[in-house]
């Protein structure tokens, strides 16, 4: 026998049921980061700064140089479901990072949420703070063509969130991964990361990948990248680079897969990959790893979960396979010594 008292079905202020949403898709500091950059490269960005104190917590900052948005729609950009980037209704169509609409309502629901964005030359734009999804401050503010978002006191109003976010040294370590992912998606812009006010990450947006790799991960690399391709596969071109043999990597954390801007993790693709080389290297070592996919819209599926990284392409298969095919030539150029992983 059941005894709850039961409450009648209420439909929920719009404020509570935003942050209940919200949870998919900002599950800590380094999703607000993620979506933020997201959002600057969509709109064109050159440039790109981030900033983040507190482990995320106290503060997110990213300041772009993109096409802004007019002070119009300023107030729409944080309404759920409202975004410019999706053309009619085709969502096989999508040549953007982003197309749900829905980080920054999600951001203005779990957070102190700041938007100044101009999209002209005029020198003034308009400057819009949310608390708790709601307005508190519209106003008209100096600044040149592009966006800045500011996000403050994250989680506070959902302690579980808050609760659940490690120490700031580990939210830094995922945010700073993540914007390396995202240079390296994005070379031809040039990206800075800043950390409680000291300057850790910086690429050049030269445009070139294997430029950006050395700059985020450092000049060792220099020399000892070889390239991958271009080939051209189920009408996809692949091209990347790969590693020498005897730089390698203890974990699969360098593997990178860029699917038409976006840095993904095809699950399939991974398997094969990992099938392709692991001959070739040491046991238990991984190759640092860069692929870039290009190919049309609708052969790739990237509504499949709310991060957006898992990305389903339809020509998978054919497509591993030829990369398999590649790594092998690439590395299996080597002497046998370092080739053959020893066996027991
Ligand atoms: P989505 O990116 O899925 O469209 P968002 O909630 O992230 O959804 O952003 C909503 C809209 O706000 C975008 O479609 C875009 O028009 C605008 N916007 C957001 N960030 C920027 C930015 N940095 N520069 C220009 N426009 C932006
Ligand atoms: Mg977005």
């Amino acid at each position: 026998n059941n005894h709850r008292t039961r409450q009648p079905i209420r439909v929920l202020p719009p404020a509570l049921a935003a942050r209940i949403a919200a949870g998919e898709v900002i599950a800590r500091p380094v999703s607000v980061v993620k979506e933020l950059i997201e959002n600057a490269l969509d709109a064109g960005a050159r440039q790109v700064q981030v900033e983040v104190r507190g482990g995320g917590l106290a503060l997110i900052r990213v300041s772009d140089d993109g096409v802004g948005i007019p002070p119009q729609e300023l107030p729409l950009a944080c309404q759920r479901h409202a975004t410019s980037k999706l053309l009619g209704d085709d969502l096989a169509q999508i040549r953007t990072l982003g197309f749900r609409g829905e980080a920054l309502p999600s951001i203005a629901a779990v957070a102190e949420l700041t938007m100044v964005s101009a999209a002209d030359d005029s020198g003034i734009g308009r400057r819009l703070t949310l608390h708790d999804s709601t307005i508190v401050v519209d106003e008209p503010a100096p600044r040149p063509r592009g966006t800045t978002v500011t996000v403050r006191r994250l989680f506070q109003n959902v302690p579980a969130r808050l609760a659940a976010a490690g120490r700031p040294q580990a939210e830094v370590a995922l945010i700073s991964q993540t914007v390396r992912r995202l240079a390296l998606a994005a070379p031809h812009a040039r990206m800075t990361l800043k950390v409680d006010e000291r300057q850790v990450l910086q690429t050049s947006g030269s445009g070139d990948r294997a430029t950006a790799l050395i700059e985020l991960y450092g000049p060792p690399l220099a020399g000892r990248l070889r390239p991958l391709g271009p080939i051209e596969v189920a009408g996809a071109s692949i091209s990347g680079l790969i590693s020498d043999p005897e730089v390698t990597r203890p974990a699969r954390d360098q593997v990178h897969i860029i699917v038409n801007g976006r840095w993904a993790q095809p699950r399939g693709l991974l398997a094969t990959l990992e099938a392709a080389y692991r001959p070739l290297l040491p046991r238990g070592r991984h190759p640092l790893l860069i692929l870039v996919i290009e190919t049309e819209p609708d052969q790739v599926d990237v509504n499949i979960h709310p991060s957006k990284l898992e990305v389903r392409l339809l020509e998978e298969q054919a497509i591993a396979r030829a990369v398999g095919e590649l790594i092998r030539t690439v590395l299996g150029r080597e002497p046998r010594s370092l080739r053959l992983a020893p066996r027991v």
